[in-house]
């Protein structure tokens, strides 16, 4: 009641109007709900409820340390999901909460500095996370003697499957899981497990980027490869073959599928697991960074599109899924009575309205048989995971050519590389002439922080590398200081950059004549009918979104 109170006082009475009704006044739901509507920045709000509950809102919280093995004391996924954490900062024991109305972080000091006197302080949410993730890397070993029975710790991994429930598991077990937990909270896309001759390294994948996270003494070393073949249902004996599984763990209400494969090599068998995460939040196809001409075609296909492919290609990891997922979700709901069916390998994300098939190799469901069985259930919509080989590419055009529109990638450079994949794969060029509509190229480049972004004048050599006039740069150039909530990096997150060709006669005819891809693609640009990647990159690099480092990293091949 007194937040409501307090942002009506500052804002006018209208300002809390729209989710007030909603969320009946209650502080803790009113105030998350601010931020995600983006109504008040999470500072303006901190401050106001700090003056509300006489606490001391910390801005900058350089210098706070955990309490001694605090990691050890709670689940860090726990602490982050109510946002706390206990440490000092200025010599005095202070509780920081992120979440200012929730009393999980005080039943939590109570319990463990007992009868010392503690501060009550805030701080934003990202502050508190990167400290949790701090508090992490610093954790002691702990106290419970150490086991490396492998039955026994196999037996304790299976016992839970929520990462959210750890504390009273063995050192390595518990290792294990919040290597996992610290994964997902930083976005990771994979693990590995990598040994080297003096130690294990565990590695991620964030933002595209592997880093090193920690390491594992070479002594846990074999224990926890046979607990990573225990959740992926693989032969612990097995120690000279590559082996491939599969496991699911909760974390919060969040589904994490895991990928798991075990390769042999000289130092030791070394494990990679990709994580994939079901109910992370799927993208709008406004939210994917298509602008200006590519967002006028995207709108084209979305709305005006009743037949043909549409050929998504790039590199794996380049974020072709979850763009797909993106179009058929805006699909569903722009076009209420479509049968949309998709079949993949893996399904990335569950989608509301859709229905999904998965290929399993083992029960014969490939991207070619499952295709056959989408076409019998009577689709308007259809979405192939990939096409890369000919049965799967001549079922696609002749769906397509019956009246169905149908999505798919391909692993080629840039879009109109696509064509000649095709025929490579044995389509007959009229065939592809008139089935493919629309080809697209897309990469993921990382997006700068917005907490530590600064503007600087690129150098001459700097805008020579991109091809640029200094007359186009009339703000300068922006780039990431580095700074704890980006762990230093000067990147936060990712987005898409895209070059689209919509087919047309004069694309038609140099496909039917076998013209090469690059003169299509060099008199398609010359016509003014696409933008390619780098294009589309330095057009990102201008509006302060990103660098020129990235640009060029992901555009090596964009020769134009
Ligand atoms: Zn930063």
């Amino acid at each position: 009641m007194e937040l409501a109170h307090c942002l009506i006082e500052a804002h006018g009475q209208d300002f809390l109007k729209p989710i007030a009704e909603q969320f009946h006044w209650h502080n803790q739901k009113l105030y998350d709900e601010l931020l995600d509507q983006q109504l008040v920045e999470e500072k303006d709000l901190l401050e106001l409820v700090s003056k509300l509950q006489n606490t001391r809102f910390i801005e900058d919280p350089t210098g706070f340390t955990p309490i001694d093995d605090f990691a050890g004391k709670v689940d860090i996924g726990y602490a982050k999901k109510h946002g706390f954490i206990i440490g000092t900062f200025n010599n005095q024991l202070t509780l920081l909460l992120a979440k200012p109305f929730k009393n999980n972080g005080f039943r939590f000091a109570e319990e463990v500095v007992e009868s010392e006197k503690f501060e009550v302080a805030l701080a934003t949410e990202n502050q508190v996370k990167s400290l949790l993730d701090m508090a992490y890397r610093m954790r002691n070993q702990e106290s419970k003697p150490e086991s490396l029975d492998v039955e026994d710790l196999g037996n304790e991994l299976q016992e839970t499957d929520n990462l959210m429930n750890v504390r009273d598991k063995s050192p390595l077990v518990r290792m294990f899981y919040e290597s996992l937990t610290y994964a997902v909270d930083n976005g990771a896309s994979d693990i590995h497990y990598q040994p080297t001759q003096e130690q294990m390294v565990i590695r991620m994948r964030i933002d595209g980027v592997l880093q090193d996270v920690r390491q594992v003494p070479r002594y846990q070393m074999d224990a926890l490869i046979s607990l990573i073949k225990v959740m992926g249902a693989m032969d612990i004996a097995e120690r000279r073959k590559t082996q491939d599984g599969r496991a699911t763990r909760w974390y919060s209400d969040k589904k994490i599928d895991i990928r798991i494969s075990i390769v042999p090599t000289s130092y030791g068998e070394r494990a990679v697991m990709r994580l994939l995460i079901k109910t992370a939040k799927l993208l709008d196809v406004e939210e994917l960074g298509l602008m200006n001409e590519n967002r006028k075609k995207m709108d084209a296909v979305l709305n005006n599109f009743n037949n043909g492919i549409v050929l998504l290609t790039g590199p794996t990891g380049s974020g072709k899924s979850t763009t797909l997922c993106a179009v058929l979700t805006t699909l569903q709901t722009l076009r209420k009575g479509d049968n949309i069916m998709t079949i993949e390998d893996p399904i990335e994300y569950e989608l509301e309205g859709i229905s999904q098939l998965e290929v399993q190799i083992k029960k014969n469901v490939t991207f070619a048989t499952g295709l056959r069985a989408l076409v019998r259930q009577d689709p308007d919509i259809m979405m192939v995971g990939e096409i890369r080989d000919q049965e799967t590419a001549n079922m696609a055009v002749q769906a397509a050519l019956t009246g169905h529109l149908v999505f798919s990638t391909m692993h080629t450079n840039d879009a109109p590389g696509s064509i000649s994949r095709l025929q490579d794969l044995g389509v007959e060029s009229y065939l592809i002439a008139s089935s493919v509509v629309v080809m697209m190229a897309q990469r993921l480049l990382r997006r700068i922080c917005k907490n530590c972004k600064e503007t600087y004048e690129p150098s001459d050599a700097e805008l020579e590398k991109l091809n640029i006039d200094r007359s186009i740069v009339t703000h300068g150039f922006q780039r990431g200081r580095g700074c704890p909530e980006c762990f230093g990096r000067g990147y936060r997150g990712r987005m898409g950059i895209y070059e689209i060709l919509l087919m047309n006669d004069i694309i038609r005819e140099q496909i039917v004549e076998k013209i090469n891809t690059s003169a299509i693609k060099r008199d398609a640009l010359k016509r003014g009918e696409m933008r390619s990647l780098r294009m589309d990159g330095i057009e990102k690099i201008l509006l302060g979104m990103t660098t020129t480092e990235e640009v060029l990293r992901m555009t090596q091949t964009d020769i134009y």
